[in-house]
């Protein structure tokens, strides 16, 4: 259905009048107590990993919805965030670690590769040559070779735990660990752990 004359932008937060961004930002970080940002596959098999890693960190997950007392839904306790992207490659993610950070705090990030994951059915020079001959498109160029599939779980791992520690949208604090799921046991192995730095009393 089409609805020409709703005004989405009349829901927008900085189309409000009055609107002052630090003070809508400090009432954004109350919606929930995060923690931890997770980035695992799309995989519809992989759909235990939140579960797995909440476990794993004494984080809370799915948690429940806080409704103010006109029932209207303003919060979560949970501590948890998913990033959920092809193969779980960390690439896709770094916006998302910023936003996070900047509306309600991370403490960790969690890289979570499975077991039997498409990403490691195929190589670089296989997508990148299926696409132009299917659809006749250049996409050799279009994302780092090394972010496009799985060839290696502990390099790919390794690889996007420095991409995410060396982005200057992560910061400093943040720790970030790198896991691998048996989509058969539910079981999570680490793989890679890199500590964040103390936070400065002032910050
Ligand atoms: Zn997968």
């Amino acid at each position: 259905m089409t609805s020409p004359n709703y005004d989405f932008n009349a829901h927008a937060f900085s189309a409000q009048p009055g609107y002052d961004e630090a003070t809508v930002r400090k009432e954004f970080a109350k919606l929930m107590p995060l923690r931890t940002v997770i980035i695992y596959c799309f995989d519809p098999r992989a759909a235990g990993i939140p579960e797995a890693v909440a476990k794993e960190f004494g984080d809370v997950y799915p948690g429940e919805v806080v409704t103010d007392a006109d029932g209207n839904g303003i919060g979560t306790t949970t501590t948890v965030l998913n990033v959920v992207v092809a193969g779980g490659r960390a690439m896709d993610a770094l916006r998302s670690i910023t936003v996070a950070q900047h509306l309600l705090g991370v403490e960790n990030v969690v890289v979570v590769h499975h077991t039997h994951c498409g990403a490691s059915s195929y190589t670089a020079d296989g997508i990148i040559a299926a696409f132009k001959h299917e659809h006749g498109r250049d996409i050799s160029d279009l994302y780092p070779r090394e972010s496009v599939c799985i060839t290696d779980y502990a390099a790919s791992l390794e690889h996007d735990t420095r991409l995410i520690r060396t982005s200057p949208g992560t910061p400093a604090h943040v720790n970030v660990y790198g896991y691998v799921y048996d989509i058969e046991t539910g079981e999570l192995t680490r793989v890679t752990a890199d500590l964040g730095t103390a936070r400065s009393s002032a910050a």
